[in-house]
Protein backbone atom coordinates (compact mmCIF):
# COMPACT_ATOMS: atom_id res chain seq x y z
CA UNK A 1 0.00 0.00 0.00
CA UNK A 2 1.64 3.46 -1.04
CA UNK A 3 1.61 5.48 1.68
CA UNK A 4 0.55 8.54 0.26
CA UNK A 5 -3.69 9.37 0.06
CA UNK A 6 -3.95 11.17 -3.38
CA UNK A 7 -6.52 13.72 -3.51
CA UNK A 8 -8.70 12.04 -6.19
CA UNK A 9 -9.62 9.52 -3.62
CA UNK A 10 -12.95 8.20 -3.88
CA UNK A 11 -15.14 9.56 -1.51
CA UNK A 12 -13.18 12.18 -0.73
CA UNK A 13 -15.98 14.45 -0.26
CA UNK A 14 -17.36 12.74 2.40
CA UNK A 15 -13.98 13.17 4.23
CA UNK A 16 -13.93 16.70 3.70
CA UNK A 17 -17.70 16.93 5.10
CA UNK A 18 -17.27 14.96 7.77
CA UNK A 19 -14.08 17.36 8.57
CA UNK A 20 -16.08 20.48 8.33
CA UNK A 21 -18.65 19.21 10.69
CA UNK A 22 -16.02 18.28 13.24
CA UNK A 23 -14.91 21.55 13.26
CA UNK A 24 -18.28 23.38 13.38
CA UNK A 25 -19.00 20.91 16.54
CA UNK A 26 -15.92 21.69 18.22
CA UNK A 27 -16.40 24.79 18.15
CA UNK A 28 -20.15 24.85 19.55
CA UNK A 29 -19.27 22.15 22.26
CA UNK A 30 -15.64 23.69 23.38
CA UNK A 31 -17.38 25.30 26.17
CA UNK A 32 -19.32 22.65 27.52
CA UNK A 33 -16.42 20.47 27.77
CA UNK A 34 -13.90 22.97 29.02
CA UNK A 35 -16.62 24.13 31.99
CA UNK A 36 -17.52 20.38 33.09
CA UNK A 37 -15.41 18.31 34.54
CA UNK A 38 -13.21 17.29 31.18
CA UNK A 39 -11.32 14.86 31.52
CA UNK A 40 -12.98 11.08 30.52
CA UNK A 41 -9.67 9.06 30.94
CA UNK A 42 -6.04 9.90 32.80
CA UNK A 43 -3.43 7.93 32.37
CA UNK A 44 -0.33 7.99 34.59
CA UNK A 45 2.67 6.27 33.82
CA UNK A 46 0.94 3.00 32.72
CA UNK A 47 3.15 0.04 32.97
CA UNK A 48 2.56 -3.46 31.87
CA UNK A 49 5.12 -6.48 31.95
CA UNK A 50 4.12 -10.20 31.04
CA UNK A 51 7.68 -11.65 32.54
CA UNK A 52 10.47 -9.45 30.73
CA UNK A 53 8.53 -7.86 27.92
CA UNK A 54 7.36 -4.67 28.91
CA UNK A 55 4.55 -4.46 27.11
CA UNK A 56 3.33 -0.82 28.02
CA UNK A 57 6.51 0.89 29.20
CA UNK A 58 5.49 3.80 31.19
CA UNK A 59 2.81 5.58 29.65
CA UNK A 60 0.77 8.98 30.01
CA UNK A 61 -1.48 10.99 28.30
CA UNK A 62 -5.46 12.19 28.64
CA UNK A 63 -8.42 11.78 27.11
CA UNK A 64 -11.32 14.47 27.31
CA UNK A 65 -14.60 14.26 27.34
CA UNK A 66 -16.30 14.12 24.22
CA UNK A 67 -13.25 13.70 22.29
CA UNK A 68 -12.56 10.95 19.42
CA UNK A 69 -8.96 9.48 19.89
CA UNK A 70 -7.82 7.46 17.82
CA UNK A 71 -5.09 4.61 19.05
CA UNK A 72 -2.35 3.45 16.36
CA UNK A 73 0.64 1.51 16.39
CA UNK A 74 2.13 -1.72 14.56
CA UNK A 75 1.31 -5.24 15.75
CA UNK A 76 2.46 -5.80 19.05
CA UNK A 77 2.68 -2.19 20.35
CA UNK A 78 0.95 -2.23 23.15
CA UNK A 79 -2.61 -0.96 22.06
CA UNK A 80 -4.56 -4.25 23.22
CA UNK A 81 -2.93 -4.23 25.96
CA UNK A 82 -3.90 -0.66 27.35
CA UNK A 83 -7.34 -0.35 26.05
CA UNK A 84 -7.88 -4.04 28.16
CA UNK A 85 -5.80 -1.88 31.28
CA UNK A 86 -8.70 0.85 30.74
CA UNK A 87 -11.82 -1.32 30.07
CA UNK A 88 -10.65 -3.16 33.74
CA UNK A 89 -10.02 -6.49 31.98
CA UNK A 90 -6.42 -6.58 32.61
CA UNK A 91 -4.50 -5.55 35.98
CA UNK A 92 -1.33 -3.10 35.17
CA UNK A 93 2.04 -3.47 36.83
CA UNK A 94 2.83 -0.05 37.85
CA UNK A 95 1.02 3.47 37.09
CA UNK A 96 -2.66 4.78 37.56
CA UNK A 97 -5.10 5.26 35.35
CA UNK A 98 -8.88 7.07 35.98
CA UNK A 99 -11.84 7.02 34.02
CA UNK A 100 -14.72 8.85 33.35
CA UNK A 101 -12.43 9.82 37.23
CA UNK A 102 -13.14 6.30 39.02
CA UNK A 103 -9.38 4.97 39.39
CA UNK A 104 -9.08 1.86 37.31
CA UNK A 105 -7.27 -0.45 40.30
CA UNK A 106 -10.26 0.49 42.85
CA UNK A 107 -13.51 1.24 41.57
CA UNK A 108 -13.85 -1.07 37.91
CA UNK A 109 -17.48 -1.62 38.64
CA UNK A 110 -18.57 2.11 38.50
CA UNK A 111 -16.11 2.35 35.37
CA UNK A 112 -18.09 -1.01 33.59
CA UNK A 113 -21.26 0.67 34.16
CA UNK A 114 -20.83 3.65 32.50
CA UNK A 115 -18.44 2.67 29.58
CA UNK A 116 -19.06 0.55 26.30
CA UNK A 117 -17.47 -1.81 24.61
CA UNK A 118 -17.01 -3.05 21.50
CA UNK A 119 -14.56 -6.02 20.65
CA UNK A 120 -12.59 -6.56 17.47
CA UNK A 121 -14.59 -9.16 15.32
CA UNK A 122 -18.31 -8.61 17.51
CA UNK A 123 -19.42 -11.86 17.66
CA UNK A 124 -22.59 -13.09 19.38
CA UNK A 125 -25.46 -15.48 19.39
CA UNK A 126 -26.29 -16.79 15.79
CA UNK A 127 -29.55 -17.87 15.97
CA UNK A 128 -30.97 -14.47 17.77
CA UNK A 129 -32.19 -11.79 15.53
CA UNK A 130 -30.84 -7.96 15.88
CA UNK A 131 -33.85 -7.02 17.90
CA UNK A 132 -33.34 -10.26 20.34
CA UNK A 133 -29.45 -9.57 20.88
CA UNK A 134 -30.14 -5.97 21.71
CA UNK A 135 -32.44 -7.13 24.19
CA UNK A 136 -30.77 -9.91 25.63
CA UNK A 137 -28.03 -7.51 26.50
CA UNK A 138 -30.02 -4.42 27.37
CA UNK A 139 -31.46 -7.11 29.88
CA UNK A 140 -27.96 -6.99 31.73
CA UNK A 141 -28.19 -3.66 33.08
CA UNK A 142 -30.44 -1.49 35.75
CA UNK A 143 -31.16 0.94 33.41
CA UNK A 144 -33.56 -0.54 30.57
CA UNK A 145 -32.82 1.42 27.23
CA UNK A 146 -35.08 1.46 24.42
CA UNK A 147 -34.41 -1.27 22.48
CA UNK A 148 -35.83 -0.25 19.42
CA UNK A 149 -34.09 3.53 19.64
CA UNK A 150 -31.10 2.18 19.97
CA UNK A 151 -31.96 -0.26 16.75
CA UNK A 152 -32.67 3.09 14.96
CA UNK A 153 -29.84 4.61 16.13
CA UNK A 154 -27.09 2.13 14.27
CA UNK A 155 -29.61 2.24 11.67
CA UNK A 156 -30.86 -1.61 11.12
CA UNK A 157 -34.46 -0.91 11.87
CA UNK A 158 -35.52 -2.73 8.44
CA UNK A 159 -32.87 -5.68 10.04
CA UNK A 160 -34.26 -6.15 13.17
CA UNK A 161 -35.59 -9.58 12.47
CA UNK A 162 -32.94 -10.92 10.95
CA UNK A 163 -30.85 -13.29 12.64
CA UNK A 164 -27.29 -12.07 13.15
CA UNK A 165 -25.42 -14.78 10.89
CA UNK A 166 -27.19 -13.47 8.41
CA UNK A 167 -26.06 -9.78 8.69
CA UNK A 168 -23.14 -8.95 6.40
CA UNK A 169 -19.95 -7.78 8.51
CA UNK A 170 -20.81 -4.21 8.34
CA UNK A 171 -24.14 -4.96 9.80
CA UNK A 172 -22.34 -7.23 12.31
CA UNK A 173 -20.57 -4.54 13.37
CA UNK A 174 -23.31 -2.17 13.58
CA UNK A 175 -25.02 -4.30 15.93
CA UNK A 176 -22.15 -4.14 17.70
CA UNK A 177 -22.12 -0.67 18.28
CA UNK A 178 -25.33 -0.84 19.56
CA UNK A 179 -24.75 -3.44 22.07
CA UNK A 180 -21.47 -1.25 23.00
CA UNK A 181 -24.31 1.56 23.70
CA UNK A 182 -27.08 -0.58 25.94
CA UNK A 183 -26.28 1.46 29.22
CA UNK A 184 -26.00 4.43 27.48
CA UNK A 185 -22.32 4.86 28.42
CA UNK A 186 -20.33 7.80 28.53
CA UNK A 187 -16.87 6.68 26.83
CA UNK A 188 -17.21 3.94 24.19
CA UNK A 189 -14.15 1.58 23.54
CA UNK A 190 -14.30 0.33 19.61
CA UNK A 191 -11.33 -2.06 18.59
CA UNK A 192 -11.32 -2.02 15.03
CA UNK A 193 -14.80 -1.17 14.23
CA UNK A 194 -14.60 -1.04 10.63
CA UNK A 195 -11.92 -3.86 10.04
CA UNK A 196 -12.60 -5.89 7.27
CA UNK A 197 -15.18 -3.87 5.95
CA UNK A 198 -15.72 -2.67 2.13
CA UNK A 199 -15.50 0.65 1.99
CA UNK A 200 -19.86 1.83 1.72
CA UNK A 201 -19.85 -0.39 4.88
CA UNK A 202 -16.56 1.46 6.62
CA UNK A 203 -18.32 4.36 5.60
CA UNK A 204 -21.75 3.64 7.42
CA UNK A 205 -19.42 2.75 10.75
CA UNK A 206 -18.01 6.13 10.13
CA UNK A 207 -21.39 7.74 10.20
CA UNK A 208 -22.17 6.21 13.61
CA UNK A 209 -19.55 7.17 14.78
CA UNK A 210 -19.62 10.51 14.07
CA UNK A 211 -23.69 10.10 15.35
CA UNK A 212 -21.78 9.24 18.44
CA UNK A 213 -19.72 12.59 18.71
CA UNK A 214 -22.23 14.63 18.32
CA UNK A 215 -23.92 12.81 21.15
CA UNK A 216 -21.44 14.36 23.44
CA UNK A 217 -20.17 10.31 23.59
CA UNK A 218 -16.50 10.03 24.24
CA UNK A 219 -14.96 7.52 21.69
CA UNK A 220 -11.85 5.75 22.33
CA UNK A 221 -10.63 3.94 18.62
CA UNK A 222 -8.32 1.56 18.11
CA UNK A 223 -7.80 1.34 14.25
CA UNK A 224 -5.40 0.27 11.61
CA UNK A 225 -7.12 2.33 9.20
CA UNK A 226 -5.17 5.45 8.44
CA UNK A 227 -7.85 7.36 7.25
CA UNK A 228 -10.54 6.43 9.58
CA UNK A 229 -8.48 7.85 12.24
CA UNK A 230 -7.23 10.93 10.02
CA UNK A 231 -11.47 12.10 9.37
CA UNK A 232 -12.95 11.15 12.55
CA UNK A 233 -10.26 11.42 15.30
CA UNK A 234 -9.88 15.02 17.28
CA UNK A 235 -6.77 13.46 18.66
CA UNK A 236 -4.57 10.60 17.72
CA UNK A 237 -1.86 9.05 19.70
CA UNK A 238 0.74 6.75 18.03
CA UNK A 239 2.58 3.56 20.75
CA UNK A 240 5.33 2.08 19.40
CA UNK A 241 7.28 -1.03 21.44
CA UNK A 242 5.09 0.38 24.55
CA UNK A 243 5.60 4.07 24.57
CA UNK A 244 3.76 6.91 22.89
CA UNK A 245 6.03 8.53 20.15
CA UNK A 246 3.41 11.04 19.46
CA UNK A 247 -0.09 12.37 20.30
CA UNK A 248 -1.90 15.93 18.63
CA UNK A 249 -4.39 16.28 16.42
CA UNK A 250 -3.94 15.04 12.89
CA UNK A 251 -3.40 18.10 11.18
CA UNK A 252 -0.61 18.64 13.91
CA UNK A 253 0.80 15.46 13.59
CA UNK A 254 0.54 15.39 9.24
CA UNK A 255 2.62 18.98 9.40
CA UNK A 256 5.13 18.21 11.97
CA UNK A 257 5.44 14.72 10.74
CA UNK A 258 4.54 14.72 7.50
CA UNK A 259 6.15 14.98 4.20
CA UNK A 260 6.24 17.51 2.19
CA UNK A 261 3.15 18.21 -0.33
CA UNK A 262 4.34 16.01 -3.27
CA UNK A 263 3.58 18.53 -7.08
CA UNK A 264 3.83 15.59 -10.32
CA UNK A 265 4.10 16.65 -13.24
CA UNK A 266 3.32 13.79 -16.05
CA UNK A 267 5.21 13.07 -18.94
CA UNK A 268 7.00 16.52 -19.12
CA UNK A 269 10.63 17.26 -20.46
CA UNK A 270 13.69 16.93 -17.74
CA UNK A 271 14.37 21.01 -18.70
CA UNK A 272 11.93 21.31 -16.02
CA UNK A 273 14.07 20.42 -13.33
CA UNK A 274 16.45 23.44 -13.45
CA UNK A 275 13.49 25.24 -13.93
CA UNK A 276 11.95 24.22 -10.72
CA UNK A 277 15.05 24.12 -8.59
CA UNK A 278 15.50 28.01 -9.60
CA UNK A 279 12.49 28.54 -7.10
CA UNK A 280 14.67 26.87 -4.59
CA UNK A 281 12.50 23.78 -4.79
CA UNK A 282 13.80 20.38 -5.04
CA UNK A 283 12.69 18.34 -8.19
CA UNK A 284 13.52 14.75 -9.81
CA UNK A 285 12.83 13.60 -13.57
CA UNK A 286 12.19 9.64 -13.41
CA UNK A 287 13.74 8.56 -17.28
CA UNK A 288 11.55 5.78 -17.20
CA UNK A 289 8.15 7.73 -16.73
CA UNK A 290 9.13 10.93 -18.16
CA UNK A 291 7.32 12.37 -14.89
CA UNK A 292 9.22 14.81 -12.91
CA UNK A 293 8.52 15.26 -8.95
CA UNK A 294 8.51 18.37 -6.93
CA UNK A 295 8.56 18.19 -3.58
CA UNK A 296 6.64 21.16 -2.47
CA UNK A 297 7.29 23.98 0.75
CA UNK A 298 5.33 26.13 2.43
CA UNK A 299 6.79 29.16 0.71
CA UNK A 300 6.50 28.29 -3.27
CA UNK A 301 3.46 27.85 -4.04
CA UNK A 302 2.03 25.50 -7.25
CA UNK A 303 1.09 28.57 -9.32
CA UNK A 304 4.68 29.77 -9.27
CA UNK A 305 5.83 26.34 -10.63
CA UNK A 306 3.59 26.31 -13.24
CA UNK A 307 4.25 30.05 -14.67
CA UNK A 308 7.49 29.57 -14.37
CA UNK A 309 7.50 26.48 -16.98
CA UNK A 310 4.89 27.95 -18.86
CA UNK A 311 7.19 31.17 -19.12
CA UNK A 312 9.75 29.25 -20.17
CA UNK A 313 8.19 27.25 -22.73
CA UNK A 314 8.75 24.04 -20.46
CA UNK A 315 5.86 21.49 -21.71
CA UNK A 316 3.49 19.66 -19.24
CA UNK A 317 0.28 18.34 -19.31
CA UNK A 318 -1.25 16.25 -17.09
CA UNK A 319 -0.92 17.34 -12.58
CA UNK A 320 -1.20 15.37 -10.04
CA UNK A 321 -1.04 16.82 -6.15
CA UNK A 322 0.14 13.99 -3.58
CA UNK A 323 -0.51 15.57 0.23
CA UNK A 324 1.12 14.17 2.72
CA UNK A 325 -1.39 12.11 4.93
CA UNK A 326 -1.46 10.36 8.62
CA UNK A 327 0.17 7.52 6.98
CA UNK A 328 3.56 9.36 6.29
CA UNK A 329 3.80 10.18 9.59
CA UNK A 330 3.09 6.80 11.20
CA UNK A 331 5.66 5.65 8.88
CA UNK A 332 8.34 8.55 10.01
CA UNK A 333 8.08 7.70 13.58
CA UNK A 334 7.27 4.13 13.36
CA UNK A 335 9.09 2.75 10.25
CA UNK A 336 6.47 0.68 9.37
CA UNK A 337 3.73 0.98 6.99
CA UNK A 338 0.61 -0.46 8.31
CA UNK A 339 -0.41 -1.49 4.84
CA UNK A 340 2.81 -3.47 4.62
CA UNK A 341 2.07 -5.06 8.21
CA UNK A 342 -1.26 -6.21 7.08
CA UNK A 343 0.03 -7.61 3.95
CA UNK A 344 2.80 -9.55 5.72
CA UNK A 345 0.46 -10.55 8.17
P1 LIG B 1 -2.10 -6.05 17.62
O1 LIG B 1 -2.27 -4.84 16.75
O2 LIG B 1 -1.34 -7.13 16.93
O3 LIG B 1 -3.36 -6.50 18.29
P2 LIG B 1 -1.24 -4.65 20.02
O4 LIG B 1 -0.61 -3.33 19.74
O5 LIG B 1 -2.64 -4.67 20.45
O6 LIG B 1 -1.03 -5.61 18.79
P3 LIG B 1 -0.71 -6.15 22.43
O7 LIG B 1 -1.68 -7.23 22.10
O8 LIG B 1 -1.05 -5.21 23.51
O9 LIG B 1 -0.30 -5.33 21.13
O10 LIG B 1 0.66 -6.88 22.78
C1 LIG B 1 1.82 -6.16 23.22
C2 LIG B 1 2.92 -7.18 23.46
O11 LIG B 1 2.57 -7.95 24.60
C3 LIG B 1 3.13 -8.16 22.32
O12 LIG B 1 4.51 -8.44 22.24
C4 LIG B 1 2.36 -9.39 22.77
O13 LIG B 1 2.91 -10.57 22.22
C5 LIG B 1 2.52 -9.34 24.28
N1 LIG B 1 1.40 -9.93 25.00
C6 LIG B 1 0.09 -9.55 24.91
N2 LIG B 1 -0.66 -10.28 25.75
C7 LIG B 1 0.18 -11.13 26.41
C8 LIG B 1 -0.01 -12.13 27.40
N3 LIG B 1 -1.20 -12.39 27.92
N4 LIG B 1 1.09 -12.80 27.82
C9 LIG B 1 2.32 -12.53 27.32
N5 LIG B 1 2.55 -11.59 26.37
C10 LIG B 1 1.51 -10.90 25.91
Amino acid sequence: MTSWSVDSHVLRDDIENFKIGKSILKEHSCWGIYLSNNVAIEVQQLTKRYGELVAVNGISFTLNRGEIFAFLGPNGAGKTTTVEILECLRKPTGGKAFVLGFDIGKNPREIKKRTGVLPQDFYTFERLTVRETVQYYAGMFDAHPDVDELIRLVDLEDKKNVLFRNLSGGLKQRLGIAVALVNDPELIFLDEPSAGLDPKARHGVWHLIDGLHKKGKTVFLTTHYMEEAEVLADRVGIIHYGKIVALDSPQSLISENGKRNLLILKKTSPQAVPNIEKLGLKANYDVTTGDVTVHLNHTVGVSEVLHSLSSTGVPFGELQLKRSSLEDVFLNLTGVSLGEEEDNV
